[in-house]
């Protein structure tokens, strides 16, 4: 029997990724859950990454899993599989929960206008490629069969290569570390990790293998998908800092031991974040879903927060910093959002000239050096904001850009803000066109009020719209509003 798949085509076969193509994998979610801020935070430093790829005319293949087999709960190799006991609370199939999780993380992702990876591979439709690694395994004698599971041997990997480079742990720290669970018995090292288990009886999802009906251990199937659709060498691998340790570790384990070398040139870890400096963790009852961000229906939120509010409040973080949650900091990211958003309109009120009141390049110059210093998003910011400064100074003054110079900041404010930190003018779609609506509805009532001299109801109007950060203009043309 021929199987197709890379593991077993040939290398010419495979579709190669040359320069200046990137191969870019990064660990997706395990969709068991309402997407969370958690969730957000790699997928958006990702999304970045991708975005300023393409901008700087690399040809990206970009995978981003689904996992939906073989991630246990306590991240280990024992308890119940996550989807698995979803499923049983729920009384539905494990892939209803799958295919509902997944629809909502796509939901959510395009509300973030978080771009779509150009390969989404499922765990569970690569059985077969994580059979054929495990067997290349155990025939590199990095593996040994127990009462129907494999495990990976730590201890015999790490006396020729280095177990623990990635993350800096020591196999010795590991052992004390490793509390007794089930399934330890069966192992050599008590650090020894799955990549076969045989399934219990109660387990619904399960394969046929040679060793035994089972599944393969979570940390396989990005090694067995990253080679399957980026080959044996690729440039950028991502996730969390929370996979460093042992995923990306056990990871990096595999590869060699199937491969013979280390299948990644770069890793990159986005940092996590805290929730009033706390980490956000089930057992602590912080987690707030995406979907509660956008309806404000959640105790930790005294208010409804826009997807772009919560993309640019994750932007105005580097991504290996640690970010805080707060009211307050979402608040001044929805701020700083309107202000460029303003600021950007604003542009098209320049009156051009012979001479430029600032040096438009030099500003330019600045954002790109930033992004290209490892994604420093929150300095490009800065830049972006410096530029809107000097903009307004102009409209002030009543000072001049020269044409061609207006031309080339518009174009770079619309590439950076829109194409590469992939953010939306929300005034221009869905809520923004009801306020839009709304407040020019409430503009003609006031205008009704004037016409009558009712001036203490057109004044109340005026200023209740200025508390909610829209200022309004009485000009001869009528009347116009923006925002603060
Ligand atoms: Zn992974």
């Amino acid at each position: 029997m021929i199987i197709y798949n890379s593991l077993s085509r040939n290398k010419e076969e495979f579709i190669p990724i040359n320069p200046p193509h990137v191969g870019l994998y990064v660990c997706g979610p395990t969709v068991y859950g309402d997407p969370h801020l958690g969730h957000a935070r790699p997928a958006i430093t990702f999304d970045l990454l991708f975005r300023y790829l393409k901008y700087l005319k690399y040809k990206v293949r970009y995978v981003r899993n689904i996992t939906d087999v073989g991630h246990l709960e306590a991240d280990a190799d024992s308890g119940e599989d996550k989807i698995g006991k979803k499923a049983r609370l729920e009384q539905v199939e494990p892939m209803e929960v799958v295919q509902y999780y997944t629809n909502r993380y796509h939901e959510m992702m395009s509300r973030l206008n978080v771009l779509p990876p150009s390969i989404e591979p499922h765990a569970s439709g690569h059985i077969i490629e994580q059979i054929i690694m495990v067997k290349q395994i155990l025939k590199a004698g990095y593996a040994y069969e127990s009462n129907g599971s494999v495990y990976f041997d730590v201890d015999k990997y790490d006396k020729k290569h280095h177990y623990g480079k990635l993350s800096g742990r020591k196999t010795e720290d590991l052992i004390s570390n490793t509390r007794e669970l089930d399934g330890q018995h069966e192992k050599r090292n008590p650090f020894d990790f799955a990549i076969w288990k045989k399934a219990d009886p109660s387990h619904i999802m399960r394969w046929p293998s040679e060793w035994s009906e089972g599944f393969p251990g979570w940390h396989l199937e990005c090694s067995a998908m990253s080679y399957k659709y980026l080959g044996e060498n690729f440039d950028i691998h991502g996730g969390g800092m929370d996979l460093l340790f042992p995923h990306h570790e056990c990871e990096i384990a595999q590869s060699v031991a199937a491969c013979g070398h280390e299948a990644v040139k770069y890793w990159m870890h986005n940092n996590m974040i805290t929730v009033n400096g706390q980490k956000m963790g089930k057992s602590l009852g912080n987690f707030i879903n995406l979907e509660d961000f956008f309806s404000g229906n959640n105790s930790l939120l005294t208010a409804a927060y826009s997807p772009m509010t919560v993309r640019f409040f994750i932007l105005q973080a580097h991504y290996r910093s640690t970010l805080d949650f707060s009211n307050d900091a979402l608040q001044a990211a929805e701020k700083g959002l309107k202000r460029l958003m303003t600021g950007i309109k604003s542009l098209e009120k320049i009156t051009t000239g012979k001479t430029s009141g600032f040096d438009t390049d030099k500003i330019i110059a600045s954002t790109f050096e930033a992004l290209n210093d490892d994604l420093n998003s929150p300095i490009a910011i800065a830049f972006l904001f410096d530029g809107i400064r000097s903009v307004n100074s102009l409209l002030d003054k009543k000072d001049t850009l020269t044409a061609e110079d207006l031309q080339k900041f518009k174009k770079f404010y619309h590439t950076v803000v829109f194409d590469v930190l992939g953010l939306l003018d929300e005034d221009e779609k869905g809520n923004g066109k009801v306020t839009s609506q709304l407040v020019d509805f409430i503009l003609n009532i006031r205008n009704e009020a004037k016409s009558k001299k009712d001036f203490a109801t057109s004044d109340k109007i005026r200023d209740e719209l200025k508390n909610m950060g829209i200022v309004i203009k009485d000009g001869k043309e009528g009347t116009v509003w923006e925002w603060e």
